[in-house]
């Protein structure tokens, strides 16, 4: 039988509907939660991204700045947006959304964010929150979502093993500190993958839950899955396609074809993990006007 196709839209369009409850109660209190996104550069990724989250806080009736800088401001110019926006009432938010051109220390900025603004949850403090299971910490985006999702989905994590294939700090580790808490959408046996695990077939096929996310297009084959397992693929990938007008399609880091018929169930991309990070950005922003806006 096919895998049962993992419906991130649907999943992402029912929480912001939940979320609205929230705004109210804000608005009621005259607080309209706030984000800021900074964009440097004109990296063509980034800023489809930003405006994607420009649209989403217009839908769910948050306020929103966007601010672009030059791909050739200095570090001490952003350093200095950081700290307008972090003394600025109106915002909760903040997001810089990276990468960031090479003469800026990317690590610098995010730790200048005030940590009680960090939507993003890059700022060491809300890291470490996260890492000891403090719900004041902002958790990522991303594998807030992807976590979200497998509870919504009715995907028990309870006792399974988790294989995440990615150590990177945005996605595979905050995903495993998440799936390791004591909790809804935790409790699970976590093994970490990366670019160095010998025979990395043996160790995916062991997952009850896979959770992909390298950046490497189909990297992912239907004889490294597990019959029957989960399958959340968080990579987005342009892949060449000369029969579209734009010239490319956009695929994830597991090949989908062939994991659909070995998978019980699997996140499709675009339409599974992407709608469900914009969604938990929106959750952190409404998370920081709850906490830190005046009563
Ligand atoms: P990243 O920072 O480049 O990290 C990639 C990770 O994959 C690293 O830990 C790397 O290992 C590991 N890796 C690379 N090649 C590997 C291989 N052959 N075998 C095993 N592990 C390998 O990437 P990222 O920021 O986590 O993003 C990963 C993917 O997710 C990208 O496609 C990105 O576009 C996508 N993404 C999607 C969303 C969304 O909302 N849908 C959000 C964020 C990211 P080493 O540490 O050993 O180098």
């Amino acid at each position: 039988m096919p895998a049962r196709i993992i419906d991130g839209a649907a999943v992402g369009d029912a929480m912001r509907t939940e979320l609205q409850r929230d705004i109210r109660a804000l608005g009621a209190r005259g607080v309209t939660p706030g984000l800021a996104a900074v964009l440097v550069g004109d990296d063509p990724a980034s800023a489809t991204y930003v405006r994607m989250k420009g649209k989403a806080c217009d839908e769910a009736g948050l306020y929103h700045e966007t601010i672009r800088l030059a791909k050739e401001t200095t570090e001490a110019e952003l350093l200095a947006l950081v700290e307008r926006l972090n003394a600025d009432h109106k915002i909760h938010g903040i997001l810089v959304q990276l990468p960031l051109p090479k003469q800026i220390n990317t690590q610098r900025v995010l730790h200048r964010v005030s940590p009680e603004k960090d939507v993003d949850g890059f700022h060491p403090e809300n890291v470490g929150k996260v890492s000891i299971g403090d719900p004041t910490g902002f958790r990522p985006a991303t594998p807030y979502g992807v976590q979200q999702l497998l509870v919504r989905s009715g995907v028990e994590t309870t006792g399974t093993h988790v294989v995440i294939v990615g150590r990177s700090t945005i996605v595979g580790r905050p995903m495993a500190a998440l799936l390791l808490q004591d909790g809804p959408g935790g409790n699970a046996t976590v093994t970490v993958c990366h670019s160095r695990t010998r025979d990395i077939k043996s160790v995916t096929r062991q997952a009850d839950i896979l959770i992909v996310a390298i950046g490497k297009a189909e990297f992912v084959t239907g004889e490294m899955i597990k019959p029957g397992a989960v399958v959340v693929d968080v990579g987005v990938n342009r892949m060449d396609d000369p029969s579209l007008k734009k010239g490319y399609r956009l695929v994830g880091d597991v090949q989908f074809e062939e994991a659909k018929k070995v998978a019980g169930a699997i996140t499709p991309v675009p339409g599974g993990v992407g709608p469900m990070t914009i969604t938990m950005l929106l959750y952190n922003t409404v998370q920081a006007a709850r906490q830190w806006a005046p009563a």
